[in-house]
């Protein structure tokens, strides 16, 4: 081992874990006093805002309906005084553009009126609805020139603003969207509420026109678990590959992985725990529900999941969580890694979103019901949700193809890059009773009895246990199992609501014209059968880990699409330009944007690795071999005069034979990064990101997995003390 991992090692193992810096975590009897107190929430309002104030901004906020200017200077004043209160001096405007990261400028409230020299303190209603940070650094996909540069930050009125509390002081973080001058979405939670609006709006109407039920609002929701590793701080720093591109590019195989089973749900290691529980707290405070935390299957890998929320609070929250559970775990001498596959040969980390659809008065749309309506609605809303996946299979797949995704998606330990619908096999029976004609019930005619065609109380509990779905009906909820650890949740939650919303829309449509000639039953039946029979071959309640399934998928016409430029290639098709500005979720421009800005970071992320393992395998790796080679070369050397003055001694041709495994080996690698520098030259002559894509993966990422094979064998046969990095026993099992 060498002189550093050994150091390492020895200073890891006499790390405790670290104190909270507020001294909250021992005082559990004051949580529902702490809970939510970062945020300026309902109660923060109350307590600060004058009461016909408070009246209107409660109503926005739980309606989503259009902000008063007149009441904004007062929520304004509210607010600011209530963070000055916490300690904070600046606010600034919280968004979320396209590169996949939280962005903020701070701006203090200091004020100076003109001819005076003293200080104010100020925050106006105009301050608080909408900023103006330069636009012009980050990804557009061409929908704004950097000579334009201007964007706005619109303030989403339904997202709490909310307090980050550092060493030397807080800042206010208000939740906003993010436009380009011309009105085009630059970001990630425009279009997720547009798409929120579609499909409450769709919903609605449907409740109202086929079950006569009135609503206001209907919510889609969203409950996230978050999977990630926690690794030691000193690992990582001192792996060029995890520090540039969040994965290590080469580590061969530890005797010991996962096959013991003895991580998931296994008790937790204190320093992890520590830092998990300084995370709880301080997501509490800002209001996120967090309720589970485990250790998951691989070694060093770790789960998270809160109370499902709103969509776009449950995707706020989720980003506000990565961001700390990033700055808590440096703190803990912890390094958190959201990447979807850091170590080859182990788990990757996924990012299951739970979503379903919920009423005002808090009424789940895909809970089965008791009563033949409920039944009724629920079987219509689950039609609609089938007949939605199927036909938009690919923009599903293209909504979590990100380069991460691509190790992990059919690689055995996550859902194949088909996507299927699982329902189990109840809910299976009844859609197949359908199909076979038999009857349903209609809407609004509760005379019927529903017993007949079988449709059973669905026992939550049995409905899923099969991990190997993409796409999973779990009791009352569908979980999209396909999205990455380390993605911004919106784009695949817009891709549902807006599929979903359409779908909806289009079943009511053709059940109303159908309405025109026959009755209410034999027109929902009929539309819901027809329906059915045509999507039911996306439903598939087997194993999507098995090759079986790749050809069945096959035979009924579904797309499997492993890569992520195969993935993202369609992604403004015909269909989706009408699905998209049909409902003013997206412009055809700022669809086309968005796919250039996904190749875009696709390619950047695999030229980064590229260009990580060609420099680690050149500075660190052959370097070691080559010391490791010439200490076997002059071993085998030292003992030439030994050998030749024994007569009767046979050559140590197993000594020659491992020389020559090493001398062979190392000349491989030499050869094979040699050609991986090539092709990244060659990477550049690309013009269209697209066939660079498709060039990255189809020639870079093989050449890389050469390199990683040759490097990783010489791991396994160098003298350890030579190993200039740490290796997978160390980082995966020391902590
Ligand atoms: P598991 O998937 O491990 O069996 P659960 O099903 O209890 O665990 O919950 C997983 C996640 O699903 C949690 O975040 C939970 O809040 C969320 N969830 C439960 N009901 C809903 C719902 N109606 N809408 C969205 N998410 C939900
Ligand atoms: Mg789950």
């Amino acid at each position: 081992m060498s002189n550093r991992r050994r150091e390492f090692i020895e200073y890891i193992d006499s790390r405790e874990p670290v104190q909270a810096d507020n001294d909250i975590s021992d005082r559990a009897d004051r949580l529902t006093e702490i809970y939510d107190s970062d945020t300026y929430g309902l109660n923060a309002m109350r307590e600060t805002l004058p009461s016909h104030c408070y009246k209107k901004i409660r109503e926005v906020m739980q309606t989503g309906s259009a902000l008063d200017p007149q009441i904004a200077d007062m929520v304004a004043n509210g607010m600011k005084e209530w963070a000055i209160k916490q300690g904070a001096t600046h606010y600034c405007h919280w968004f979320l553009p396209l590169n996949g990261l939280a962005a903020e400028k701070h701006d203090s409230f200091i004020s100076i009126f003109p001819g005076d020299d003293k200080v104010l303190l100020e925050f106006s209603g105009m301050q608080l609805i909408k900023g103006e940070p330069d636009a012009s650094s980050f990804p557009s996909g061409g929908i704004r020139s950097t000579w334009e540069a201007r964007g706005y930050t619109v303030w989403d009125a339904t997202s709490p603003a909310f307090i980050r509390r550092e060493k030397n002081g807080a800042i206010l973080c208000i939740p906003t969207a993010f436009c380009s001058w011309t009105g085009e979405a630059l970001d990630q939670k425009t279009p997720l509420l547009r798409s929120m609006e579609y499909v409450s709006n769709e919903s609605i109407i449907t409740l109202s026109s086929l079950f006569n039920e009135k609503h206001k609002r209907i919510s889609p929701t969203l409950g996230i678990e978050q999977e990630f590793f926690l690794i030691d701080r000193k690992f990582y720093l001192a792996r060029p590959d995890l520090v540039n591109c969040g994965r290590t590019l080469i580590g061969a195989k530890p005797p010991k992985g996962q096959e013991m089973e003895d991580h998931y749900f296994g008790t937790m290691n204190s320093r992890i725990i520590s830092c998990i529980q300084e995370v709880e707290w301080k997501m509490w405070r800002l209001g996120m529900p967090l309720k589970t935390r485990h250790n998951e299957v691989a070694p060093g890998q770790y789960e998270v999941a809160p109370i499902f929320e709103r969509a776009n609070i449950a995707a706020d929250h989720n980003m506000m969580l990565m961001d700390i559970l990033k700055n808590v775990a440096t703190k803990h001498g912890l390094v958190c890694l959201f990447h979807e596959k850091p170590f080859a040969g182990v788990n990757g980390s996924g990012k299951h979103n739970n979503w379903s659809l919920s009423t005002d008065g808090g009424s789940n749309l895909l809970e089965p019901g008791h009563t033949p309506s409920q039944n009724a609605r629920f079987i219509l809303f689950l039609t609609a949700i089938i007949r939605a996946v199927d036909i938009h299979a690919d923009l599903l797949r293209a909504s979590v193809a990100v380069p991460g995704n691509e190790h992990r998606l059919g690689a055995n330990e996550a859902p194949p890059a088909i996507i299927s619908i699982y329902l189990g096999g109840e809910l299976d029976t009844v859609i197949n009773n359908i199909i076979n004609n038999t009857d349903i019930q209609a809407p609004g005619s509760d005379d019927m009895d529903l017993g007949v065609v079988g449709f059973p109380p669905l026992p939550k509990d049995s409905t899923d246990r099969n991990r190997t779905s993409p796409f999973a009906f779990t009791g009352n909820k569908f979980e999209f199992r396909a999205v990455g650890s380390s993605q911004v949740v919106n784009f695949p939650c817009i891709v549902l609501n807006t599929i979903v919303a359409e779908s909806l829309r289009f079943i009511r449509e053709e059940i109303l014209r159908e309405m025109k000639v026959s009755s209410r039953q034999t027109a929902f039946n009929k539309i819901i059968k027809d329906t059915l029979v045509q999507h039911v071959r996306v439903v598939f309640n087997g194993d999507g880990y098995s090759d079986d399934w790749k050809d069945l998928a096959k035979s009924r016409g579904l797309a499997n699409l492993p890569s992520t430029p195969e993935a993202l290639a369609n992604i403004n098709s015909e269909k989706n330009i009408k699905l998209f500005s049909e409902s003013n979720i997206l412009s055809p421009v700022e669809l086309e944007s968005r796919q250039e800005i996904l190749f875009e970071i696709y390619n950047k992320s695999i030229k980064i690795e590229a260009n990580s393992l060609y420099d680690l395998v050149s500075t660190l790796v052959l370097p070691a071999c080559f010391s490791h080679q010439k200490n076997i070369a002059e071993s085998v050397n030292s003992i030439m005069p030994f050998i030749q003055s024994q007569k009767s001694f046979s050559q140590p041709n197993h000594q020659y034979a491992h020389l020559a495994e090493v001398v062979e080996s190392i000349n491989l690698l030499v050869e094979a990064n040699q050609r991986l520098l090539s092709l990244i030259k060659q990477s550049k002559e690309f013009k269209s990101e697209h066939s660079l894509s498709t060039f990255l993966n189809q020639s870079v990422i093989p050449q890389m997995n050469e390199v990683r094979k040759y490097s990783d064998h010489l791991e396994s046969i160098v003298e350890d003390k030579s190993w200039p990095i740490p290796k997978y026993s160390e980082i995966l099992f020391l902590r």
